[in-house]
């Protein structure tokens, strides 16, 4: 079975309301969704999240010759071979492009065998997983948190029992913020506080002190990522775990990050570390120091159901948690990508893996169709 064909998706929707965080408002979404097809008639697919035009065209003009003509069943081969073509990008765009045709390969891998990725990966430890609500975001306007309690009402009316605020506007603002959310939630469920790397180090010191007592799960990417002084600071002022990494590539920023001491959570992108290659390289470092690695994922499907996999295969630990990490996190705010993924929450909280093969996900172009601005292929010469 060889690669015979990549048709690249570009997808593009606009969110019903700018999802606010402490950096942006993010008005318009794109991704770009990657199918990689054999002779056998199979197809496998991948997504890259960030970046979506650069990667593709480091895919269309760089990598595809690499990958074209050849086995996905050689998946690491082809990922050593397409980590030594990249010359200085060892963090950005590049890692992005990697990480789709990584995905994709191990989804027709899988398929090949007519297994799940994540039995690919040794093995389904859990098959029903814990899911947080990724919201609610930060709004335009005099408050910007007004809207807080009547969207996590909502997420907890749907079966989540833990939901992800959006901060960062000011230490005061997220405390008062944070309590609310507590005393919305009850002591029962739990939340986590996203600063989405908008403070400076003092700030969010100042921060982590002012919301310490509302008792978050975790006080996610303060500082900017590749600030482990600042990361170090704010994990000295506190006794939240921090959590970051969403935004890392390389293995060596991940060694770096995981070095520092500063995190106890780390959040890995499928879509940016390196597919299931690069998340699994990333995890180990953290298992060696005792920290368990979870899915960022907040694109389409793709990346949902390709982190259900990699969870589903995760030994699971304990940390006197409500529910054994990871947790996976889901887009709640009516992404109509992450519906291509037919999948549901259940009352506990949990998402069922998918029983179908591969990503354990059923998809055609034309499920697509209403998203795409723009499509290209590579064919075998
Ligand atoms: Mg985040």
């Amino acid at each position: 079975m060889n690669i015979t064909q990549i048709n690249g998706y570009h997808l593009r929707f606009k969110p019903a309301e700018p999802l606010g965080n402490a950096r942006t408002f993010i008005r318009e979404r794109n991704f770009l969704a990657l199918e990689v097809k054999t002779d056998a008639g199979l197809s496998g697919w991948g997504e890259v999240f960030s970046s979506p035009w650069a990667a593709a065209a480091l895919i269309q003009r760089q990598m595809a010759k690499e990958v074209i003509n050849r086995s996905p069943l050689d998946h690491g081969v082809i990922y050593a071979r397409l980590l030594g073509s990249i010359g200085y990008d060892k963090r950005g765009a590049s890692m992005m492009a990697i990480s789709a045709l990584d995905m994709a390969m191990h989804d027709l891998a899988a398929r090949a065998q007519n297994i799940s990725v994540a039995q690919l990966l040794g093995g389904v430890v859990r098959d029903a997983l814990p899911c947080y609500a990724s919201g609610p975001f930060i709004r335009e306007g005099a408050d910007p948190y007004a809207h807080y309690e009547r969207d996590i009402e909502r997420y907890l009316k749907q079966g989540f029992k833990a939901v992800k605020p959006r901060a960062g506007i000011s230490p005061r603002a997220d405390a008062k913020m944070a309590e609310r959310v507590r005393s919305s939630i009850g002591d029962d469920l739990e939340f986590m506080i996203d600063i989405n790397q908008g403070y400076s180090s003092a700030a969010a010191s100042q921060a982590v002190q002012m919301i310490e007592h509302t008792r978050p799960l975790w006080v996610e990417e303060p500082v900017h990522p590749e600030d482990l002084e600042g990361y170090q600071r704010v994990a000295n002022a506190t006794t939240i775990p921090i959590a970051g990494g969403e935004a890392l590539g390389s293995l060596a920023s991940f060694n770096a990050f995981i070095a520092s001491g500063a995190p106890t959570v780390l959040q890995p992108d499928l879509t940016v570390c390196g597919g299931f290659t690069g998340y699994r390289k990333a995890a180990a470092l953290a298992e060696a120091r005792e920290i368990c690695a979870m899915p960022h994922a907040f694109g389409t499907g793709i990346n949902f159901c390709a982190s259900l996999q990699m969870a589903a295969a995760t030994p699971t630990r304990h940390y006197g948690l409500s529910a054994p990490y990871p947790w996976v996190e889901y887009d709640p705010t009516g992404n109509p990508l992450i519906e291509l993924c037919d999948i549901s929450l259940d009352s506990n909280g949990l998402i069922t893996l998918p029983p179908g093969p591969g990503l354990g996900l059923e998809l055609s172009p034309d499920h697509l169709t209403p998203w795409i601005v723009e499509h290209w292929s590579v064919n075998s010469p």
